[in-house]
């Protein structure tokens, strides 16, 4: 088999998604199903929550632990039909799938989808928060009061929310991977809240990291750079989701399938057991700080 992936490049079709973005309508559909990916057996009968896991980055991950042999429950927003779709992906690696359609942003909703995880498949040793809301603004003054609530419970309450939730009931050599963003290490102009969030996710991965080191539970971030989901088509004009990842040194964006498999590097034992508070940034060749 070719060992070289053809991933799709810009010019993409001038498109511009409405929010709640669904991954069905996006052209071309992301990449998650990572064909040359073999499993074995790293993550065999273990049980994870993933958070945003119905559709982009968040589905390629449940794919990929699916195929290394754990069962995986899925916390997402509204989109029943990209859910559904990862659902399928997911018991085509032969495990099984929980959906839960939720609010992060709420404790409650974040309580619920543990005891959820934990009724259906009897415990739980990776999470994954990854969830989160994006939108562009060209100016401080054009964020509204609301937005910069919103953003913040999102992508960083709900993190904390999660984490709290799903802790009592982790073990010695079990996993939290957190989503960050080369946003949170560089900033981003128009991004202020969502860039905010994501340097707070970084710095929240290295400290909980620290906290968890005498618990013998391993937290890492993924930060990656540009990559083809939903998030970006439906909060950006139509002529630039048509250049998105141009700007890197690959000339294009990952696709989902090219990110998720560092999710597996992290939740892994066989892979990352001297591995705690990494932040890894996966960003086209782009340089970074971090
Ligand atoms: P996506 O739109 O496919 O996934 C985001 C998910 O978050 C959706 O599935 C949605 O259901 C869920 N979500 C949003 N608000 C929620 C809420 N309140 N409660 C529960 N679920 C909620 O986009 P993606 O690009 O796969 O995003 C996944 C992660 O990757 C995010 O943390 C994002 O910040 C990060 N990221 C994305 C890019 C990119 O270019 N796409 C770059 C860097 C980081």
């Amino acid at each position: 088999m070719d060992q070289t992936q053809q991933e799709p490049k810009p010019p993409f079709p001038e498109q511009h998604l409405e929010k709640p973005e669904l991954e069905s309508q996006l052209e071309p559909k992301p990449k998650y199903a990572a064909p040359l990916y073999k499993g074995a057996g790293k993550l065999k009968d273990q049980v994870a929550l993933v958070t945003g896991g119905d559709s982009g980055i968040g589905r390629a991950v449940a794919v990929l632990f699916a195929r290394e042999g754990a069962d995986v429950a899925i916390l997402y927003l509204e989109a029943d039909s990209d859910a559904e779709e990862t659902r399928r992906a997911v018991e085509q690696e032969g495990r099984r799938a929980l959906l839960i359609r939720g609010d992060v942003s709420r404790p409650e909703v974040a309580r619920e989808a543990v005891n959820r995880t934990l009724g259906e498949f009897g415990k739980l040793n990776i999470l994954v928060n990854n969830a989160a809301f994006q939108k562009h603004q060209p100016s401080l003054e054009e964020i509204s009061e609301e937005q910069w609530d919103l953003t913040f419970r999102t992508n960083i309450y709900g993190y904390f929310y999660m984490t709290k939730a799903a802790l009592p009931h982790l073990k010695p050599g079990d996993a939290i991977i957190n989503t960050g963003s080369i946003t949170g290490l560089e900033g981003n102009q128009s991004l202020l809240d969502y860039s905010a969030t994501k340097g707070a996710i970084h710095a929240f991965t290295k400290s909980l990291a620290q906290n968890l080191v005498e618990r013998g539970i391993r937290v890492n971030c993924v930060a990656p750079g540009p990559v083809w989901t939903p998030l970006n088509p439906a909060d950006q004009p139509a002529e630039k989701v048509a250049k998105f990842g141009a700007s890197v040194p690959y000339g294009r964006p990952a696709q989902p399938e090219e990110i998720s498999p560092a999710y597996v590097y992290f939740a892994s034992a066989a892979d990352s057991s001297y591995v705690t508070g990494e932040v890894l940034t996966l960003t086209g060749g782009k340089p970074t700080a971090g």
